[in-house]
């Protein structure tokens, strides 16, 4: 049968075969909502008939300013399965940017968070007449302007809708990338590529995720469709636990909800690891964290695997994609390895999820080669895939992101070994040209986070008059490293002799740079460009820094 792939057969299907599994949302005031999916779908035909009457039409943008939460998740199927478009938007970009993306999404309604309420009052300045509804609605309502109260729409409207997708191919969503690299731009979801990929992580060797699992996205649901797991949790009939707009401590969620799987930026797992580990028989039933978003620090994946038992599957894609690629699951051939070899392997972004196809290039999108698959060889990733997209929002496929046939060019660089595993070696962009030769910031990084006093790190290039440019690393110490009584001299040369066993001697950072905190970006990566704005202006140049020789 020709048959419509669309997101409401997958809502259909969570309400009749798995009715009575559970969304759990933390509320701002630690109260925890608690409903059964077939609650949702009540409320999620009622919400239809709703955003319907306030005159929205197949294929207008609704956005959201909001964080994982219930009534979020109401929205990730009312709004599609009517036929108009989900645009949630990145509560964290600057008002700037957000009026500049509301502005090119000609956004119909927006649906906001009342926790939110102040900050989003500065972007309502700037985005002239929209209607608002809001749901949370905080009890000072006073200079607060908005069309009506969420609670107050789903009851006055009735509780039948009957879906009426008639092509898999209408637009479901849309969203902006984080604009770690650039601005952000759109990208526009189909029912199908939506369906299609919620197929494609559900298998065991992705998500895997089942009936009996409890799912904690701490991604956020404004940053790529939050990995395609509101969809992907519903469709294998897992609970899911979202922790709302202050989520105050993972462990507790975890402890509390008997999570078995979670996912979120590698900075999120860093920070909550010390608290996990106080804890770790009360999380025992955590079995999985998926990973990606940035380049998971190999220590960190053999302390969540050592000393909690969580396997870690890193997981690689971009909002260009979904967002999934690749994902990171060892094979039968791995069994025999030894945990330290198993660590390296996962340390690697993984294997093409099925359905994804990669080739690694050299040249431009115009002129390429492909480069053999023998590990080493490190070559731009290009991929296609059904749902992967063939353009950004509102604009021609460029010829600088799309190749003649069709292809993505992702603008990471990677090897890709013959068993299929990629590992991303940089980002085009972030590669420090120094001299001609390229010096990856990542495989720095990699090597200095082994250093038992180094908590974070960011090598950057800055701009170099004799070099191009030359690598800087900018380093968080732990709090035991922080007050050792090492001098910053010392820690410096002790970094650089780690660097120096592995690595050429023009790799070596001219500089190590000690620091309080890494700028992270909207979704939690460590944040280059700001930290590149920092140096330009030498701010952080303070009485911390350290010139280390510059003889290499
Ligand atoms: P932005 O481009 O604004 O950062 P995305 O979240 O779509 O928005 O980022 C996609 C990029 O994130 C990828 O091209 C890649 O550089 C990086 N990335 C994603 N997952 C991983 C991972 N597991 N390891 C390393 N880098 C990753």
């Amino acid at each position: 049968m020709n048959y419509p792939l669309t997101l409401a057969q997958v809502l259909e299907h969570a309400h009749r075969i798995h009715g009575d599994k559970c969304v759990r949302t933390l509320l701002p005031n630690s109260d925890v909502h608690s409903y059964t999916y077939t609650a949702l779908y009540e409320r999620v035909k009622r919400l239809a008939n709703a955003i319907t009457a306030l005159g929205v039409q197949r294929g207008d943008r609704v956005a959201t300013y909001a964080a994982n939460t219930y009534q979020h998740l109401e929205l990730y199927y009312a709004v599609p399965c009517i036929g108009a478009v989900l645009h949630p938007l990145n509560v964290r970009l600057s008002t700037v940017q957000l009026a500049e993306i509301v502005r090119e999404a000609e956004d119909k309604l927006i649906f906001v968070d009342g926790v939110f309420a102040e900050q989003f009052a500065g972007l309502q300045n700037r985005i002239g007449s929209k209607k608002i509804i809001y749901f949370n609605v905080p009890t000072q309502t006073d200079s607060l302007c908005y069309d009506a109260s969420y609670e107050h729409l789903l009851c006055e409207v009735e509780a039948a809708y009957t879906w009426d997708i008639q092509d898999e191919n209408w637009a479901m969503g849309l969203c902006y990338t984080s604009g770690t690299q650039g601005e952000p731009r759109g990208v526009l979801y189909t029912h199908r590529s939506m369906f299609l990929h919620t197929l494609a992580v559900n298998q065991a060797d992705v998500f895997g995720l089942t009936e009996m699992d409890i799912v904690l996205p701490v991604v956020p649901m404004f940053h790529a469709m939050a990995w395609g797991l509101p969809y992907a949790c519903m469709f294998a009939g897992a609970d899911m636990v979202l922790p709302g707009p202050k989520p105050t401590c993972l462990a507790d969620l975890i402890a509390e909800n008997g999570v078995t799987v979670a996912a979120g930026v590698p900075t999120v797992w860093a920070a909550a690891y010390s608290e996990l580990r106080k804890r770790r028989r009360e999380i025992s039933s955590f079995r999985r964290l998926i990973v990606g978003g940035e380049a998971m620090p190999p220590t960190l994946i053999e302390a969540y695997e050592k000393d909690l038992g969580v396997e870690v599957c890193h997981a690689w894609g971009m909002t260009e994609m979904s967002p999934t690629g690749t994902f990171s699951k060892l094979r039968s051939a791995h069994q025999k390895l030894s945990d330290v070899e198993k660590w390296r392997v996962k340390a690697k972004q993984g294997r093409p999820v099925p359905g994804v196809e990669l080739r690694l290039t050299s040249g431009t999108p115009t002129d390429f080669t492909e480069l053999p698959w023998d590990g080493e060889t490190v070559g731009e990733v290009q991929v296609r895939s059904p749902w992967t997209a063939s353009c950004y929002y509102k604009r021609e496929p460029t010829m600088e992101h799309w190749t003649g046939d069709g292809w993505l060019c992702t603008g990471d660089l990677a090897t890709i070994d013959a068993d299929g595993y990629m590992q991303i070696v940089d980002r085009a962009k972030a590669l420090i040209r120094s001299g001609g030769e390229s010096i990856s910031s990542i495989a720095l990084e990699t090597v200095l986070l082994r250093h038992p006093q180094v908590l974070e790190a960011a090598v950057i290039g800055v701009p170099d008059e004799k070099w191009g440019e030359r690598p800087i690393a900018v380093v968080v110490l732990t709090p035991v490293g922080a007050v050792s009584n090492r001098t910053d001299d010392d820690l410096s040369e002790a970094l650089k002799q780690q660097l120096a066993a592995e690595f050429p001697k023009f790799w070596i950072p001219d500089r190590f740079v000690f620091v309080d905190e890494i700028p992270k970006t909207s979704v939690g990566k460590s944040d280059k460009r700001a930290l590149l704005a920092e140096f330009a202006s030498q701010n952080l140049l303070e009485e911390k820094e350290m010139f280390v020789s510059n003889e290499w």
